[in-house]
């Protein structure tokens, strides 16, 4: 199913015109967004509100893995780790689309260090900062993430690839560039998240299609989402919504806090101060830079910095994403990628590749955002734990509403967490849950061709239409709801490349603008497509985009114009790129 343009105008109404439901999620990053999907699927009459675009928070800001979080580990975090390596597995299976294998080094340059702290972790016992974890300790971490891993499939033999330490000259001959000072590589297997903005969207329109009513009245459906619509405070036990159209009231028996790091300011604006989160701000730089790229083989390089930190570097989408850090951070506060933390950057890369010069000119984008970890007292920011956990409060002014609110959860667990706050829900309501979201295929993950002979025979009926090759980057870019977006092209008379970045094409953008919920241009740039990550949203490609997508959208020159702008202001809110890449 497919939202078309009227829906979409429909669709603005339609929390005014039904002010009610028995679920209200506040928050449209991955958890609002799965939790949304799984009440969804029971058949529950859920709303979620989300006050910017979906996904445009912490979800927003990750490093694009999916993993069991090997280093947690060394927290004690034994129940963590074990549900993170279940739903990375799951995850290849029902998202393959968009979760893929990801071979992993840990470059290792000592053999011993770490060990002697690490059992006082392991007890809860240890806050400061990390000594540097040598070879022994990573192995123990790799044995025991090993026997959570077993039966997971990673890639698709029914075993995970076992890991595997290697020495200073097999190391060097598997990775020339890297530091002759290695003294060992442990290489693992985790997976990677492409495209974390659109792999939410497939959930979010999966639980659209969920909880969808017969007929053309859009607000009967049992699950409605609305994005540019914020939760502004309580007022006799209802929440006060705030969209582009003014404020209206709206009634719920429970309503689920998924505002991620801002869940204390969300209580707070609902007369319930919380003291809960205690998120650290994390950047991270994408690099356009081929050598680095060759540089890394394909893998994703893990390891720890000089102050003890883990940091990464990543071969993505074309580009090297490099991050990250782990920053106290103030909510009230926009996240920026600052000059320290690209110096920062900068210096673990010479640590790695210090053949490899890396430079400004080859940043061509930036993001940061805040990791919504609980409250951490005097704990160094690497060392908070991972792990998440549902708070109930009575709603001020309600005799009967409660307010859920989720402390922590990452991208990884997010079908976990939502299961968890669903129950939560479920038991308020007094309904039992009907199905599970466990194994459930997502969005372009359903009917998704993993083989080779597989995918010849999805693409082959498109040989005439659009041509294998641009079918094949269109299941590339969406998976199976590909087979939507080429029928919008063929059926599309103007379609043709776009002038500015021709490896879309105008139908493609239209398409998405009238189906996905887009709002601004930035939506259409950061979110449903990589354009922004990839460093092409120039001053010309935006310019270009929010003409083809106008009509669509209803703006005339002057809201063009104003998209544009604003569309650039966003692209480079995290810190501009370097003078170069903009030109
Ligand atoms: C630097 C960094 C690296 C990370 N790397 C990884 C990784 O590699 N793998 C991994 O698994 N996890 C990673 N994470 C963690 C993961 O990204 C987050 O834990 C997860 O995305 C949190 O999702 P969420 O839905 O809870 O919060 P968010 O995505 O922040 O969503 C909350 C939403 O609530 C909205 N909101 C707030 N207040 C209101 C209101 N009053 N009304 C309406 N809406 C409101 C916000 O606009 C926001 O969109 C990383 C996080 C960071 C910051």
């Amino acid at each position: 199913m497919t939202e078309t343009r009227q829906d979409a105008t429909a669709r603005a109404g339609i929390l005014r015109d039904r002010p009610y439901a028995d679920v209200l999620i506040i928050g449209g990053g991955i958890n609002g967004i799965a939790t949304f999907r799984d009440l969804a699927l029971q058949g529950v009459d859920v709303a979620l509100v989300e006050r910017h675009d979906y996904v445009s928070g912490a979800s927003a800001a990750s490093s694009h893995m999916i993993h069991g979080g090997i280093r947690y580990l060394e927290n004690g975090e034994f129940r963590l780790v074990h549900e993170a390596v279940t739903e990375r597995n799951a995850l290849l299976k029902t998202a393959p689309h968009f979760v893929r294998p990801l071979q992993t080094t840990i470059p290792i340059y000592s053999t011993f260090s770490g060990v002697l702290s690490a059992p006082l972790r392991f007890l809860r016992h240890g806050s400061g900062r990390s000594r540097e974890r040598g070879a022994a300790l990573i192995k123990i971490g790799l044995v025991i993430y090993d026997s959570f891993s077993r039966g997971g499939g990673l890639l698709g033999t029914g075993t995970v690839p076992r890991h595997a330490f290697h020495g200073r000259k097999r190391s060097l001959q598997q990775l020339p560039s890297l530091n002759p000072r290695v003294k060992y590589t442990a290489t693992y297997w985790d997976a990677s998240l492409r495209e974390p903005e659109r792999l939410a969207g497939d959930v979010l329109r999966d639980g659209l299609r969920d909880g969808r009513a017969p007929g053309d009245d859009r607000s009967a459906d049992r699950a409605r989402a609305a994005n540019y619509t914020a939760a502004v405070r309580a007022d006799d036990g209802r929440i006060v919504l705030q969209d582009a159209a003014g404020e209206f009231a709206f009634t719920a028996s429970v309503i689920v806090n998924a505002s991620g790091p801002w869940t204390d300011l969300t209580n707070l604006a609902l007369g319930d101060p919380t003291q809960y989160m205690g998120g650290t701000k994390g950047s991270h730089i994408v690099l356009d830079h081929p050598e680095l790229l060759a540089a890394t083989g394909g893998r994703e390089l893990f390891f720890e910095h000089s102050d003890g930190r883990i940091v990464l570097i990543y071969p993505l989408n074309g580009r090297v994403l490099v991050g990250t850090t782990d920053l106290e951070h103030d909510m009230r506060e926009p996240a920026v990628c600052t000059e320290e933390e690209i110096d920062y950057f900068f210096d673990l890369v010479g640590h790695v590749f210090p053949q490899i010069p890396v430079d400004r000119a080859q940043i061509v984008y930036r993001f940061a955002g805040v990791r919504p970890l609980p409250g951490h007292g005097d704990a160094a920011p690497g060392f908070v734990s991972r792990d998440y956990r549902i708070e109930a409060q009575q709603l001020p002014g309600s005799v009967s509403a409660t307010v859920l609110s989720l402390v922590g959860g990452k991208w990884t667990t997010f079908r976990a967490s939502a299961a968890h706050l669903t129950d939560r829900v479920l038991e308020q309501l007094a309904r039992p849950r009907t199905r599970s979201t466990k194994g459930v295929p997502i969005g372009g993950g359903a009917g998704y061709p993993t083989s080779e002979r597989a995918r010849r025979q999805w693409l082959a009926p498109y040989a005439d239409s659009i041509g294998l090759e641009r079918a094949s980057r269109l299941l590339e870019r969406y998976g199976t709801t590909a087979a939507s977006v080429i029928a919008a092209i063929v059926a599309d008379p103007d379609d043709a490349p776009l002038r500015t970045l021709p490896d879309y094409s105008t139908a493609e953008l239209r398409h998405l603008a009238a189906t996905e919920q887009v709002v601004h241009l930035d939506d259409l740039l950061m979110r449903r497509t990589s354009i922004a990550f990839v460093g092409a949203a120039t001053a010309e490609v935006a310019a270009d985009v929010a003409q083809v997508v106008a009509k669509v959208l209803g703006w005339d020159a002057s809201a063009i114009a104003a998209e544009t702008e604003r569309a650039l202001a966003k692209v480079h809110a995290a810190g501009p790129r370097a003078a170069s890449a903009i030109a």
